[in-house]
């Protein structure tokens, strides 16, 4: 039972502290593992010495680079507790976040200062109290907090209480939420992780997820800096500085959400570049389709894993593991050490047995182990609604269980779209609507039906100088779908609205049509 800091950093042996931790792709600068943790133990000095206590909560709101580690391991090294913010948030969306999780200090850069200071000034936090990293007129920056040369503040942690961080869920359901999660929650979401995503000491990891969402933020809290491996910083997806960066960096490890793996199996601008470093590809946060998989892994020459997690579960509960290739990448595949899942039937409440030989009827996910948060942060209804009397988080994910024990998320639960008695998960007609060639990218929620409640809607993007009529839509899934999952209403809009953590707002094409888009 130790802090995040110890369990990373500790250990750190003489020859460890010379490796590149990470690449900063933004300002092309390497930063070595000895160099981080002194950096770390300064910016920790520095929040002591300006009154930061163990248990205060420091908010931090920083695109990708190596900054960002430090002032997070930062944070949490100084016994506080870090509040990530989205980098999309506007004042009020800020706002609310700092007013939630009663936010005492503020760590940005210049770029997004004038948002952060609105919103600062909104709940009281003076802009003395707010750090711009890269430095701004009247702001301490990151070059004052640590030429100041403090040691790490002596600090006591309770890891099994102790808050380290209180990130905030994706919102794609309603409203975002606070999850409180502790130091013990971390790293025993390392230890689950190390065996499924088998990182070696000489991995190049790219970090393109946002380190503000619990995916992106796994990336630099977890199994990447404890292997000694070197993560490379980019601070926000953009096509072709993520193959610029594949290349130049020797990339050997990526992590993604499924638009990338689109990008990566689809675009025509993969084929230009040299992706032989490439050894593994790991894909979380929404489904992935297998046919969308084995394209990726096809294409790249890669393996291919998958990995489920929530925010409430620190995040991971499954992974597909490379050397489970028997399995298929469409499965998020078997729970990691020292989790328990049961799957429930929603409409008899009963739990839903293993079919020898094959898989499971459909139900909803229930998860208990080290990694279940200790709660939502002022919401104790929704707490209780959420973690059962016996310790299971219900996760609002139907899913089916394969022979080996293996997982395969169908929907959301409240994503489904519900046509006569039927249920329609719209991720399975994304996954058909992808196989077609001139299909860019696509979406599919429900619209409102007199007869059967809802149809099937899809919003379909085309690819560049393709035709296709809503009618040739509907044909083609008709033929591959049984006939209640038919899609019956098609628009075609020019991007598919999606969260910086890559899931489709499917709350954001509800009610639209291509109207709305032009
Ligand atoms: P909110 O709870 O605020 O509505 P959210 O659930 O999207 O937002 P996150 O905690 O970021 O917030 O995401 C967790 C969800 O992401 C899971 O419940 C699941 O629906 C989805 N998810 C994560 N990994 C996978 C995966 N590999 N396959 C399918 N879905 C996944
Ligand atoms: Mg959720």
């Amino acid at each position: 039972d130790v802090s995040l800091y110890d369990f990373l950093f500790a250990g750190l042996a003489d020859d460890e502290l010379g490796r590149p931790a990470v690449y900063d792709s933004l300002s092309g600068t390497e930063t070595t593992y000895g160099d981080l943790r002194a950096r770390i133990d300064a910016f920790a000095g520095a929040l002591a010495a300006r009154g930061v206590q163990p248990g205060d909560v420091v908010a931090l709101h920083c695109p990708n680079t190596t900054a960002f580690v430090i002032a997070f391991h930062g944070i949490l090294r100084a016994g506080a507790t870090a509040t990530t913010i989205n980098s999309l948030y506007t004042a009020p969306e800020i706002a609310n976040q700092l007013r939630d999780s009663g936010a005492i200090r503020y760590v940005t850069v210049s770029p997004l200062l004038p948002g952060a200071l609105a919103g600062c000034a909104e709940v009281g936090i003076e802009a003395d109290k707010v750090t711009v990293l890269d430095g701004a007129e009247g702001h301490e920056s990151l070059m004052d907090l640590l030429s100041e040369g403090h040691a790490a503040p002596d600090v006591t942690i309770d890891p099994a209480t102790h808050l380290a961080v209180l990130p905030y869920s994706s919102g794609t359901t309603g409203k975002a939420k606070g999850v409180m999660l502790t130091h013990r929650n971390l790293v025993a979401n390392v230890l689950q992780s190390m065996s499924a995503i088998a990182e070696q000491p000489d991995d190049v990891v790219l970090a393109v997820l946002p380190f503000f969402h619990i995916y992106g933020m796994n990336v630099i809290m977890s199994v990447t800096l404890r292997v000694r491996a070197k993560l490379v910083t980019m601070p926000r997806f953009d096509l072709d500085e993520f193959l610029r960066l594949i290349h130049e960096q020797r990339i050997s490890f990526l992590y993604i959400a499924p638009p990338m793996a689109v990008a990566l199996a689809k675009h025509p601008a993969v084929d230009a570049i040299d992706t032989s470093s490439v050894r593994a590809v790991l894909s979380g946060a929404a489904p992935l389709d297998e046919a969308l998989g084995e394209a990726v892994k096809a294409r790249l020459g890669c393996g291919m894993l998958q990995g489920y997690g929530m925010t409430e579960l620190s995040p991971v509960s499954h992974a597909l593991p490379l050397d489970r290739g028997d399995l298929s990448i469409g499965s998020v595949g078997l729970a990691v050490a020292n989790v328990e899942f049961k799957v429930m039937d929603t409409g008899t409440g009963e739990e839903i047995v293993a079919v020898p030989g094959g898989r499971t009827a459909p139900g909803e996910l229930w998860i208990k182990g080290p990694g279940v948060m200790v709660g939502y942060l002022g919401n104790e209804e929704a707490t209780n609604e959420t973690i059962d009397a016996d310790g299971y988080l219900h996760t609002g994910d139907i899913v089916e269980v394969g022979p080996e024990g293996e997982v395969y998320v169908v929907d959301r639960l409240k994503e489904l779209i519900k046509y006569k008695g039927y249920q329609v998960p719209p991720a399975e007609l994304e996954a058909v609507l992808l196989t077609h060639p001139a299909i860019a990218d696509a979406a599919v929620v429900p619209h409102p039906d007199e007869d059967a409640g809802e149809v099937p809607h899809a919003f379909v993007v085309l690819q560049p100088g393709a035709s296709l009529t809503a009618e040739e839509v509907m044909a083609f899934t008709a033929e591959k779908v049984a006939p209640h999952k038919k899609v019956r209403v098609v628009d075609f809009i020019p991007v598919i609205p999606k969260s910086a953590s890559g899931k489709i707002l499917r709350k954001d094409l509800k009610g639209k049509t291509a109207a709305d888009f032009a």
